[in-house]
Parts: structure tokens; sequence; C-alpha cells
């Protein structure tokens, strides 16, 4: 019995090689590998496609979230508000400038971020009065977006800017609008595995205006003078003229052309998720495992297919054995990670945060999947 794979990128690649192979042979001729022309081809066919006005590209989705904090000036005294049951770099970037993560709990359904308890946990570090309630930072997790007519209502309330981290959600929707629709800024990463990937670090940062735009440009090319800083360049090169600090932070030309031909086909391999979805769905009905809840008007673009089961390491154990891989997003939500629980958490703690953590598998997921080999993992789950 052959192993099978938990995400296949070879069956992508070979349905795009040669388109592939064709836009890098174009970078390595005209040597433009650093912000070439299809760095800003690409920024503007994202926005596009994320129904967004802007974009811009950086070196990863870490950054992405970084820099947005940083053009906000968030800092020391500033509390940013993010669920736990998520990927480190979620709230890893806040500490960079000195804020500090409050972590608030999720839905019991869907795992993204529970408004109400997140409207509890502002309200309590506004009470407290050591902290400056300053971002909210959802995450579109497993692929879903979160639900944001409920956050930007409470984000408007308290005066707070809204992030959407949809580094494994990007192409999602709700009601057919994309995150940036309500919040501020919606972020991406182009990490080979999330389903809309390169091939090595890339990130960007959805906006909504120039002037945003241009502050991120600055900051992800060491703090460049740009427009609207009101720097008189004179005949000085600007990039060698700094009005704030920043990093460097680029999306190499490389991994945009590459981005560019994955673009292409990204709306048909969200429907051809969609379907490997709809399939698992029926196929363990009746099942002692537990379907993904999809908010109501929701699209996912299903980076994760991931199920609810009462024993779920023996479930894990039993598919190895057969030859299915399946994986754990996320073992120790982040609050309880040492170099993280000295922080806040929301009132009441955190606990179907903590409860989802020994119970979520996640199945293999790909466009790409065929019926058959589907067929196998459903009858090993329905035998176990
Ligand atoms: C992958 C991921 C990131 C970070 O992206 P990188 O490109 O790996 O830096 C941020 N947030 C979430 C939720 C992620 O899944």
């Amino acid at each position: 019995m052959t192993n099978l794979p938990f995400i296949d990128l070879a069956a992508q690649q070979r349905r795009l090689r040669p388109a592939i192979d064709a836009a890098i042979a174009r970078v390595l001729d005209h040597g433009g590998y650093v912000m070439g022309a299809e760095v800003r081809d690409f920024e503007a066919k994202l926005a596009a496609f994320g129904q967004s006005p802007m974009a811009l590209s950086c070196a990863n989705g870490t950054d992405a979230i970084a820099l947005p904090l940083m053009a906000w000036n968030v800092g020391a005294g500033d509390a940013v508000f993010c669920p736990s049951f998520t990927f480190t770099a979620t709230a890893e970037v806040v500490p960079w400038n000195g804020a500090e993560p409050v972590f608030v709990d999720v839905l019991a359904d869907t795992y993204c971020l529970d408004p109400a308890k997140l409207e509890a946990a502002i309200v309590a570090v506004k009470a407290a009065g050591r902290l400056k309630p300053a971002v909210v930072i959802a995450v579109d997790l497993f692929g879903q977006p979160a639900d944001y007519p409920a956050l930007r209502t409470i984000c408007d309330r308290h005066g707070l800017k809204l992030i959407a981290d949809s580094a494994q959600g990007f192409g999602c929707t709700l009601n057919g609008e994309h995150p940036i629709h309500w919040a501020d800024v919606a972020t991406t990463s182009f990490f080979p595995a999330k389903p809309l990937g390169c091939y090595g670090d890339g990130g960007a940062v959805l906006v909504k205006d120039t002037a945003i735009w241009n502050r991120l440009d600055s900051l992800r090319v060491h703090g460049k003078a740009v427009a609207g800083d009101g720097v008189d360049t004179g005949h000085h090169d600007p990039k060698y003229l700094n009005t704030r600090i920043g990093m460097n932070s680029r999306l190499d030309t490389i991994q945009a052309a590459i981005l560019i031909e994955k673009l292409s086909i990204f709306a048909e391999e969200i429907m051809l998720r969609e379907a490997v979805a709809t399939r698992y769905m029926s196929g363990l009905a009746g099942s002692r495992a537990t379907a993904p809840k999809v908010i109501d008007g929701g699209q996912s673009v299903w980076a994760q297919y991931v199920i609810d089961h009462p024993n779920r390491d023996g479930l894990a154990a039993h598919l190895k054995a057969e030859g299915i891989p399946t994986a754990v997003y996320y073992p120790v939500p982040m609050h309880l990670q040492p170099p993280y629980e000295h922080f806040e958490r929301g009132a009441g703690g955190l606990p179907v945060t903590e409860a989802a953590a020994g119970r979520v598998l996640a199945l293999p997921m790909h466009p790409y999947l065929m019926a058959e080999d589907q067929d196998r993992i459903i009858a090993a789950i329905r035998a176990f």
C-alpha cells in the first residue's frame, strides 16, 4: 500500500511546469532579481483577485503582519488582541516593537475569533488601564473567513484597527466579500504549503489607499523616503534617504513570476478544494469524526480539512499505519507556549482553544486529491 502525500505540490507543478520554467527564464534574462517588473505586476493581479484597491508584497507572511503594526506605530503600552489557536507568527510579531498580545478564545464550531469574548477582553483591558487597546488580528483559520462583520463592529466601537491574517485564507469570502472589505489590512503568506504558495518564502499586505501603501513600501525597504514623507530628495536616490526605521522585506522577482502563473489557476483550485471538502463531508457523515463547520455565507479555501475526533491520537496512529499522513494544527496553543505564557488572556481563559488542541486532526487536502485516494482515507477513518 503506497503512502499518500499530505499536500501534493508535485501535482500542481506537473500542470504548470512549462509556464513556470518560462517565467523564471524571463527573470534570468532581464536580470531584475529584486523589485523587477513582475513584482508590481503580481501585486496588481493579487489586489484584483482579493477585491482590494492595492497590494504590497513582502518577504513572508510574518513580516506581512509586522509591517502594518510598524506603519501604525504600535509599540510599548499597546494591546493587540489575537487568537491563541493559530500559527505562531500571528502573535510573534506583536512583541517585536514592544506591544503585548492579549489572547482571546475562539468559537467552538469554526475555531475563529469569538466576537463576544473579544469584546469582553477589550473592556477588561480598558478597565485595568495598563495597556491601551490598539489592534485586533483575526485569523482565517484553516482557510475560512472569521466573523468580520461582528469583529468590525467591535473594532469601530472601541477605535481599534483590524488586521485579517489570511495566510491560510487568501481567496476566502464571506457573503461574496473578501476580508479586506471589513479589515483595515489583510495579510497573506506564500509559503509553499499555503493555498497560494510560491517556491520559497513570500507574503503580501492588501491595503486600501496609497498613503498606507507608501508607508509600507518605505518600511519594506529600510525606511527609504517615499511620497508623502515631505522629503526633498533633490538629486539623491531616495533609497539612501531614510525617513523611518524599516527592514528588508521584499518578495523576490522570481517568486513573483512564479506566483503570477499560480494565481492564474487559483480560482479553479479553490473550486477543486471545495469539491474535495464536500466529498469528505459526505463520506464521513455518521462517523465519529465531526466535519469542520464554515461560517454561514462563508467560502473557505480549505488550507486544511480539520476534523474533530474524541480519540484524535488513536485515529492518527491508525491512519499512519495505513499510509495516510495527518497533522495536528495546533497541538499547543500560543498562550501555553513558554515565551508567551506571561501575556494576558481574555476573561474566563481560553477553554475552547484548550479543548480543541486535543481533538483536531488535519487530513490530506489539496486540489489534486484523487477520488480513489480520498475513498481510501474515508474508509480508513470509518474503520477505526
Ligand atoms: C503561515 C502563517 C503565517 C506566517 O507566514 P510565513 O510566510 O510562514 O511567515 C502567519 N499566520 C498564519 C495564520 C499562518 O498560517
